[in-house]
């Protein structure tokens, strides 16, 4: 069982963020462990969700996690605890933004039981940190970082954000270089998008803000992997590298197409060939579980083709590819001749110039 917690607070919305976020000053962190452990409770008593008896990754994501108190994880973690059997060896991640780990709040998730740290970093930069709306300042990243290793918390990843636009001088390889320096186990690097109904959104409509080009991007990406590769790490998914045996076990669940169980509001669940999905709002989420009802906004089956276009998507975005069979042989070839791909034992894999094409490379495979 792979269990997904969506905790949605944050202390103000980022420029470019669209997540199902509650901004809040005061985080009310007794109010959530008691909503979602209702959900939790709603949750024992659905069979068709009783995917397994032992937990074997947590996460605990947002939103911003960090901000609810730490006791209110220990309390998340001892009810699971309590009601499964949680594997020896879980993988338990919190997401956590720099200015709240403390030595403390880092000393107490471990003892609640967390292992691993998700740090949103995304730049170095204070100018880019500023413009983005992040509430912490490079400065806090170091001593997040040493209040983690402190608290023998032994797997750090970092999240970084690439492709901003050019008018802000970002210098990419300098903040890659930055994040080597603190040693994490893993990396997470995302490509800036831009969402409607954002400020990023409305600077970008009104032309204010001129987003990236395709081969800016591009190079920043292959920047990456090369820097990545350079420094010991295994690229391992399109935007996921970590030191050899240090992969996201919770994300590769995903990209197996492991059963997994999100809750919180606007957390998805999937299996099999079902997904469902939780009210988005936090009011909304915390009003139906107050009045013993299902959280649950939508349910969708997907169909054959629609199964097999995913598990096309999510084994080229990883270095475990595709077996050779399920791609025709004169794709296979024109991708290698390309340089867009690579095969080896039986299995085609994408190259990072191929993971660049992935969006246009898949539905060729699947037509
Ligand atoms: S901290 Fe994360 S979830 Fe919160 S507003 Fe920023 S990007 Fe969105």
């Amino acid at each position: 069982m792979h269990l997904y917690f969506h905790v949605p607070f944050c202390a103000r919305r980022c420029s470019y963020c669209d997540f199902a976020i509650a901004v809040r000053r005061e985080v009310p962190s007794d109010a959530y462990v008691n909503t979602v452990l209702r959900e939790w409770g709603l949750r024992q008593a659905d069979p068709v969700w009783d995917l397994s008896p032992e937990v074997q990754t947590i996460y605990f994501g947002g939103g911003t996690p960090s901000r609810v108190t730490p006791a209110s994880i220990a309390r998340i973690l001892n009810q699971i605890g309590t009601d499964r059997t949680v594997a020896a060896d879980a993988e338990i991640t919190l997401e956590a933004n720099p200015e709240d780990v403390t030595t403390g709040a880092a000393a107490a998730w471990r003892a609640a039981g967390v292992n691993r740290v998700s740090l949103g970093v995304q730049s170095f930069d204070p100018a880019v940190l500023e413009w983005m709306h992040r509430t912490h300042t490079a400065g806090h990243v170091p001593r997040a970082v040493e209040a983690i290793r402190a608290s023998v918390i032994d797997e750090l990843s970092l999240d970084l954000i690439f492709g901003l636009p050019a008018a802000l001088g970002r210098d990419w390889a300098a903040d890659l270089e930055r994040a080597f320096a603190l040693e994490p186990e893993h990396l997470s690097f995302y490509g800036l998008t831009v969402e409607a109904h954002t400020p990023l959104g409305h600077w970008t409509e009104r032309g204010e803000v001129a987003p990236v080009d395709g081969d800016r991007y591009a190079a920043e990406f292959l920047l990456a992997h090369d820097a990545l590769v350079t420094h010991g790490y295994e690229h391992y998914e399109i935007s996921n590298a970590g030191r050899p045996g240090h992969r996201a076990r919770h994300n590769s669940a995903y990209w197996r197409r492991a059963p997994f169980i999100g809750l919180g509001p606007a957390a998805h669940s999937g299996a099999g060939n079902e997904r469902r999905w939780n009210v988005r709002e936090w009011a909304a989420y915390q009003k139906l579980l107050e009045a013993g009802k299902s959280p649950l906004e939508g349910r969708e089956l997907l169909d054959n083709a629609a199964i097999a276009l995913e598990e096309l998507y999510l084994g080229l975005r990883t270095i475990e590819g595709l077996a050779l069979h399920q791609v025709p042989v004169p794709l296979t070839r024109e991708w290698e001749q390309a340089g867009w791909a690579t095969q080896g034992a039986g299995r085609l894999r994408l190259t990072a110039e191929g993971w660049l094409r992935l969006d246009a490379l898949v539905p060729s495979v699947a037509a």
